[in-house]
């Protein structure tokens, strides 16, 4: 199911909201914590713009599950 993470710009609430429709406003969507729909999207990309890390960008989903392919 498609979630998405958003900002409130009213009080700086992120949450994460499960958005059924691919298009729905995201005047739609309200904030847990204020109410207010002034909600933005925010986009799941990996790379965050933190001044001094130059490459901070950590994946640990290849841990855990098993190799797949040769046996
Ligand atoms: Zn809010």
């Amino acid at each position: 199911m498609p979630m998405y993470d958003y900002r409130c710009k009213n009080c700086d609430e992120v949450f994460e909201e499960l958005i059924l429709s691919s298009t729905t406003p995201d005047e739609e969507i309200k904030c847990p914590k204020c109410g207010q729909n002034k909600s933005e999207r925010l986009l799941s990309a990996p790379m965050i713009s933190t001044s001094g890390s130059s490459n901070g960008v950590s994946t640990s989903l290849s841990s855990g599950c098993g190799h797949s392919g040769f046996s």
